[in-house]
């Protein structure tokens, strides 16, 4: 079986680096807060304190990092994973990130004669923790059929998306509609309760709306509770998306006036604190 590593051991990578040891891969963890990684310790992990450390002598090296300023953190440097990763591993980057770092990194793989793989996810925390994400591949399809024992201990579906970066492309334009469909929710819930509706009504009735995409079902629960605890995924990272979205859409010139006006609601929303809250709590800055 091949050695894997895992860099990042947030909400995300802690359920993969679980699912990867329950497939009984060996596993080296590395986390930047060293506490989240302790516990692995005893479901037979090796803590490293590096991800160059974390990366020497894996087959297979996944990131699961925030946005690409923490990427670059784990892969580059004298102590990044590059530095440590053998001739012939296997890199993924699973993070949701910009495709223009994803092609950096691509190369600076190549020249070091490493395989390298994109394959950001849809499936929030409780997709991590069962291995039930959906991964999108970029890069070459034979390099994925090397790393599929690995991402099919994560994942129930693995979509070949295209060249590098097409996976990041596609995940940015799904999290731009996501993020959409927040913004549109919290509208939506915050005028009904100003207009006086019976809300336990609205409630009721918005799961079986022509609107109820997903992600409104998801979210309509901790909006109408204001529970914001337990973080299945952060207001941060979700303006961090909509943010990398927006670059795209400059780059490619392809108007996108809806998400850039709900990107202000998004910063708005983290000015007031709500950063590391679920993005569900996006309402309460409707509401004020
Ligand atoms: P998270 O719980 O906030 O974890 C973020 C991870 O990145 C932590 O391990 C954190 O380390 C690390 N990190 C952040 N900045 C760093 C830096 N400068 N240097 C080194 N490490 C750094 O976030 P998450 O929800 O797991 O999300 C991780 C990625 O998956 C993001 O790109 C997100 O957009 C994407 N994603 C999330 C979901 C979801 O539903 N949660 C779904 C699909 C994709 P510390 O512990 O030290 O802070």
């Amino acid at each position: 079986m091949q050695n894997v590593a895992m860099l990042g051991l947030g909400i995300m990578g802690s359920g993969m680096a679980e699912n990867l040891l329950k497939a009984g891969f060996a596993l080296s963890v590395y986390n930047r807060t060293r506490a989240k990684a302790e516990p692995f310790a005893a479901k037979g992990a090796r803590i490293a304190p590096t991800p160059r450390q974390a990366a020497e002598g894996a087959d297979v090296i996944l990131s699961m990092v925030g946005d690409d300023n923490a990427s670059r953190a784990v892969w580059l440097g004298a102590d990044g994973a590059l530095a440590g990763a053998k001739p012939g591993s296997i890199l993924i980057e699973v993070s949701t990130l910009s495709p223009d770092w994803i092609r950096e990194l691509a190369k600076l793989a190549a020249d070091r004669g490493l395989e390298f793989l994109e394959s950001p996810v849809t499936g929030s925390k409780q997709a991590a923790a069962t291995a039930n994400l959906r991964l999108f591949i970029g890069g070459d399809p034979a390099v994925l059929d090397k790393a599929r024992p690995v991402l099919q201990a994560i994942s129930n579906d693995i979509v070949h998306i295209g060249p590098m970066g097409s996976g990041a492309i596609w995940k940015l334009i799904n999290n731009m509609m996501s993020a959409v469909h927040v913004a549109a929710l919290s509208e939506g819930l915050a005028l009904a309760e100003r207009a006086g509706l019976d809300m336990e009504k609205v409630a009721q009735l918005i799961p079986i709306s022509p609107s109820a995409s997903p992600m409104v079902k998801m979210k309509l629960d901790r909006m109408m509770a204001h529970n914001y605890e337990g973080t299945d995924f952060s207001l941060k990272w979700m303006t961090k998306d909509v943010n990398y979205a927006l670059e795209l859409a400059k780059a490619v010139k392809s108007p996108v006036p809806t998400a850039a006006a709900v990107y202000e609601i998004y910063k708005q929303a983290r000015a007031q604190g709500l950063d590391d809250s679920d993005v569900a709590s996006l309402v309460e800055t409707v509401r004020k």
